[in-house]
């Protein structure tokens, strides 16, 4: 078996920076926030269905790929969840993290869902966008006749499934399993070699578009500098002998500069040089800027004066090794 590991979805980890950042009283704070929060309780509900893939106790050989985003000829994104592809089907996986009672009308196609406190809301339609799905890989995997099946699975325990059509199975995260099983029996014939499975994992990860950070908002925006963690982002820290501080309560740091710069390249961007780093974290030394960038070894382009450092994609993680404390 091959489970690919979930990442973080890049708008979220920009909804991330943004949080900590935008200004409470910004027009958009509100929105920014409510997108935040749908991000947050979405890629929570994907990894709560990624954990059953690992007790899956299984004979076959199979892959599990997550949110994978493949472009059809109109240019039009399909985003699978989650998609397990063994040698005898494939089952593209459509999760949904909400509570409160869902019901999937099937004329209207829509979803409705009714809070506990009798609020109704629209949703788009899991069912029909897991049927867009499946059309769409039977058409890149035509060459494979493998079947292809789809389902819906709702990661939140306490949303109850009302009515709903037949035409995709809709169920708990709890019956994954025994889902997979009926499938199992279902299709006993062997369609791929394993490496045809292999072939058509790989065909299908070429065509992966990554998700892009969203379009930069104007840095008047947002606060800038080494926000204190302890303060809920609201005060500043600074910088004296390798160290950042808060003025307000006086907690001290060094690796909170590594969360600070990954703010800077989602909200600013992947570049940085010595005059945007003393401008955004408030250095006043060129010096001091220096030496920051270099001991962090970021590949950069010109010469010494003009330099543009590159800033990596998984900065935290990228930056771990560098710090004294580790
Ligand atoms: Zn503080």
């Amino acid at each position: 078996m091959t489970i690919a590991i979930r990442k973080k979805p890049v708008k979220l980890l920009w909804l991330e920076a943004l949080k900590r950042r935008l200004f409470d009283e910004d027009p958009d704070f509100d929105y920014y926030n409510e997108q935040f929060r749908r991000f947050d309780a979405g890629f929570a509900g994907e990894r709560r269905v990624d954990r059953e893939w690992l007790e899956l106790i299984c004979s076959y050989t199979f892959l599990v790929l997550h949110n994978l985003i493949l472009m059809n000829t109109a240019q039009h994104s399909h985003q699978l969840d989650t998609l397990f592809i063994c040698q005898n089907f494939m089952l593209v996986i459509e999760i949904k993290n909400i509570n409160g009672r869902l019901d999937f009308d099937e004329t209207t196609h829509q979803c409705i869902r009714t809070k506990p406190d009798g609020t109704v809301e629209g949703f788009p339609n899991a069912l029909t966008q897991t049927q867009r799905h499946m059309q769409f890989l039977k058409v890149i995997c035509q060459n494979y006749s493998l079947p292809i099946e789809g389902a819906v699975v709702i990661s939140n325990p306490s949303a109850i499934i009302a009515s709903h059509p037949n035409t995709i199975p809709i169920f708990h995260v709890s019956g994954l399993h025994k889902h997979l099983q009926s499938l199992f029996k279902k299709y006993t014939q062997t369609i791929l070699s394993e490496e045809q499975l292999t072939q058509i994992a790989q065909q299908l990860l070429s065509l992966h578009q990554p998700s892009k950070i969203p379009a930069s908002l104007d840095s008047s925006r947002f606060r800038q500098g080494v926000l204190c963690p302890k303060c809920q982002y609201k005060s500043q820290m600074h910088f004296a002998r390798g160290i950042w501080k808060c003025s307000y309560c006086h907690y001290a740091s060094e690796e909170i500069f590594a969360e600070a710069l990954q703010d800077y390249r989602y909200l600013v961007g992947p570049t940085i040089t010595n005059k945007q780093l003393r401008e955004f974290f408030n250095i006043h030394s060129s010096d001091a800027a220096n030496r920051l960038l270099r001991k962090f070894q970021f590949p950069y382009t010109g010469s010494y004066k003009n330099r543009v450092y590159q800033l990596p994609e998984n900065l935290v993680d990228y930056m771990k090794p560098f710090f004294s404390s580790s």
